[in-house]
């Protein structure tokens, strides 16, 4: 169960969240638990998230290690914080930041390669549903951005479907819906990787999940885990989310 807070949060704003939370999800050991916080909240998050199974991740990151890429963060940076997991290709970083499948390889591959877990976001917009080219897009993202990696780098992986038309906006994705497109991820897994490897995929279902709606998505056996972006800047609708 994984939250997105977005550009939200100061560090003390961060204390404030984690002291509600950590008693919330003290006895939660069904599942993961992932908060992916802004780069200036990292520190503050891992300290307080020490001695709890709640796990810090960062929403972007630079493929290269060090170097001249002014206002870049890089893995190592990333890894030194205490952080364990990252978000790569988030739609608002492909829609507002030009992010692309071949930037989305790189950044995976860099994450993998300072034992950062990529969270991979991938998804279609609403005309591309609308115009039914969903498996297309999905299918493209997969090829271009994560089927690069060799079996052990993909073993590492976690993929998000976020439906564009979904995040931010309120509209959930039925649970249907939702676990159609999985499946189609899932398929694209099975070819490149196998059947044990599609098994063991994790995928989490993204866009406008909240303590309503997340139970009936987590009842679709193709729905592994939520990325939630907008509910999970609240420590109480997280933390049901999370019990769900
Ligand atoms: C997200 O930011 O990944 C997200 C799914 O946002 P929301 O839950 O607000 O739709």
């Amino acid at each position: 169960m994984a939250g997105n807070w977005k550009m939200y949060k100061t560090p003390a704003e961060t204390s404030t969240f984690f002291e509600k939370f950590r008693p919330l999800v003290a006895g939660s050991t069904h599942c993961e638990i992932v908060v992916s916080a802004p780069f200036t909240d990292l520190q503050t998050a891992v300290e307080a998230a020490l001695s709890t199974r709640i796990q810090i991740g960062a929403q972007n990151l630079f493929w290269e290690k060090e170097g001249a890429f002014t206002g870049e963060i890089s893995c190592p940076m990333i890894r030194s914080t205490g952080a364990t997991h990252v978000l790569v290709g988030h739609s608002e970083r492909r829609q507002y930041f030009g992010e692309t499948d071949e930037a989305v390889l790189k950044k995976t591959l860099a994450a993998l390669a300072s034992d950062l877990t990529p969270i991979v976001c991938v998804g279609e917009r609403l005309e591309q549903r609308e115009s039914d080219d969903t498996e297309l897009v999905l299918i493209e993202q997969f090829s271009k951005g994560i089927a690069g990696l060799e079996a052990k780098q993909f073993a590492r992986i976690v993929i998000a479907y976020e439906p564009v038309w979904a995040i931010g906006t309120g509209k959930t994705a039925t649970p249907e819906i939702a676990a159609e497109a999985h499946q189609m991820i899932r398929n694209e897994v099975q070819k490149r990787y196998g059947e044990d490897q599609a098994a063991r995929m994790r995928i989490l279902y993204g866009g406008s999940v909240k303590p309503e709606n997340v139970k009936s998505l987590m009842a679709q056996p193709e729905i592994d885990g939520v990325l939630v972006g907008g509910a999970s800047l609240d420590p109480v609708s997280f933390g049901s989310i999370v019990n769900y």
